[in-house]
């Protein structure tokens, strides 16, 4: 333990309170990981701690949940007083907040067993309900009765999903029917906090096993996933169903949420596209464009934030144009989404290549090509949009175009020149065209 949160606890405990570290690093430290925020908790109520920590940082972070915020040496430190679970009449927030003098009472209100233990210096680890064992055998275990843990709060049962994915832990048996009886609890909790734990859960490591075991809970608030399950392709490109194939692809991408989210959703629009040819042969004609506006309506109803929209809504957009291996297609694909965009879309089209029948793996060096490519273009700062361009909507007013749409017309068509070799990115040549453009 840390210096600062053994003093954190001394103090209290000087003061007459008790104190202890509780929830993930307790957890994380029984697992030997450490580097995890602290959590304390304390007999203290919020107006006593403040009153012990006088003179120090200390800000009040969540105070209906009874819950400050000190920062020692700008690391912070979340203290909360003792809580007992009071009535949840609408499944998310509980009625009122009651404090408890017994920390084990306070353990006996959290979610799962692994998260239920409390350390202190002096009284070492307090576990009533059995967490550590639980950590040892990789269980998470609801505390006391899951289902009604998951009843009081719909968001433990998408918790739950969540840290099986991150630590590979299994849904202990009881838990895991509960989660599923129970599963309709998640239609009343926000969207914001689902896909604050949807993202988590997609960025975890065992993510694909978990969504393959539990896709019911997750078709709560993202129905759409349902017809991908099974759904026969009937294509010699593809060996699994929509479900394990997108299950792959994701599981090929990096650990980071928006791309793990286009990696799971960029083929959701296939089981709207399906046609069989005169051969039983399967095709998703414009599944891509169909999907993208599937995607875009599951976002906006998960409400994430515009940046991280754009990007997955893009890349499942373009998963499935084809770009040639040719410095002019690049160039293009280059302008339209970004750098950093061009090489996550790269991505995807990799994974979803491995993710095909074996035969097709040898698109996997177009890949490889492509990003050589477009690694030179921009080494050498070649021209692809209006950014690299040798003259500016300035030059171009310059001329006595007037200010508007009209100035990012002509740029577009003299980057479109450049691309294609018409003329070179030189400032004399383009404002030549320019001139001859403006009327
Ligand atoms: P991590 O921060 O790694 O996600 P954590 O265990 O610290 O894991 P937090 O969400 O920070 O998770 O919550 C801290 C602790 O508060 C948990 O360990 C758990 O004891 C309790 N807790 C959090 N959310 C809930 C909830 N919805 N219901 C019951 N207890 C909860
Ligand atoms: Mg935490």
């Amino acid at each position: 333990m840390n210096n600062k949160v053994g003093h954190v606890i001394e103090k209290l405990n000087e003061n007459g309170y008790k104190a202890y570290l509780v929830g993930g690093w307790v957890r994380d430290y029984l697992m030997g990981l450490e580097a995890h925020d602290f959590d304390v908790t304390t007999s203290a109520k919020p107006d006593e701690v403040k009153e012990v920590f006088k003179g120090q940082t200390i800000v009040d972070t969540g105070l209906k949940h009874g819950t400050v915020t000190l920062v020692l040496d700008g690391e912070p430190i979340e203290i909360t007083t003792f809580r007992r679970e009071s009535e949840y009449s609408d499944g998310r927030h509980p009625d009122r907040v009651e404090f408890s003098e017994s920390i084990e009472e306070d353990l006996s209100r959290r979610d799962f067993t692994m998260n239920a233990i409390a350390y202190s210096p002096e009284e070492g680890i307090v576990d009533p309900f059995g967490g550590s064992k639980d950590i040892e055998a990789k269980l998470i275990r609801g505390v006391r009765d899951p289902e009604e843990r998951f009843n009081e709060d719909g968001l433990r049962i998408l918790r739950a999903l969540r840290f099986a994915s991150s630590l590979g832990f299994e849904i202990e048996e009881e838990t895991a029917k509960a989660a599923l009886k129970t599963k309709e609890r998640l239609k009343d909790i926000s969207a914001e906090r689902i896909a604050k734990e949807f993202s988590g859960l997609l960025e975890g490591k065992y993510a694909a096993d978990v969504i393959r075991k539990y896709w019911e809970v997750i078709a709560v608030f993202i129905p759409e996933i349902q017809p991908m399950v099974g759904f026969d392709q009937k294509n010699y490109h593809h060996v699994y169903d929509v479900m394990e194939h997108s299950l792959h692809v994701m599981d090929e991408m990096p650990r980071v949420a928006y791309l793990r989210f286009a990696g799971l959703f960029h083929d959701v629009g296939k089981p709207h596209t399906f046609t069989i040819d005169e051969e039983g042969v399967g095709h998703f004609y414009g599944h891509g464009k169909v999907g993208t506006e599937m995607v875009r309506e599951i976002l906006n109803r998960l409400k994430y934030d515009n940046e991280t929209k754009n990007r997955i809504v893009t890349l499942v957009d373009w998963h499935d144009r084809r770009i040639e291996v040719e410095e002019r297609s690049i160039k293009r694909a280059l302008g339209k989404l970004g750098e950093e965009l061009f090489f996550d879309l790269l991505l995807i089209k990799r994974a979803d290549a491995l993710s095909q029948a074996p035969e097709f793996l040898g698109r996997l060096e177009r890949y490889g090509d492509m990003a050589d490519m477009a690694g030179r273009i921009l080494d050498e700062e070649e021209c692809f949009s209006r950014a690299g361009l040798k003259i500016n909507g300035r030059d171009l007013m310059d001329l006595g175009i007037p200010s508007g749409p009209e100035i990012g017309r002509i740029l577009d068509q003299l980057v479109d020149m450049v691309i294609e070799g018409e003329v070179g990115n030189e400032k004399e040549a383009l404002l030549d065209i320019a001139e001859k453009m403006k009327n």
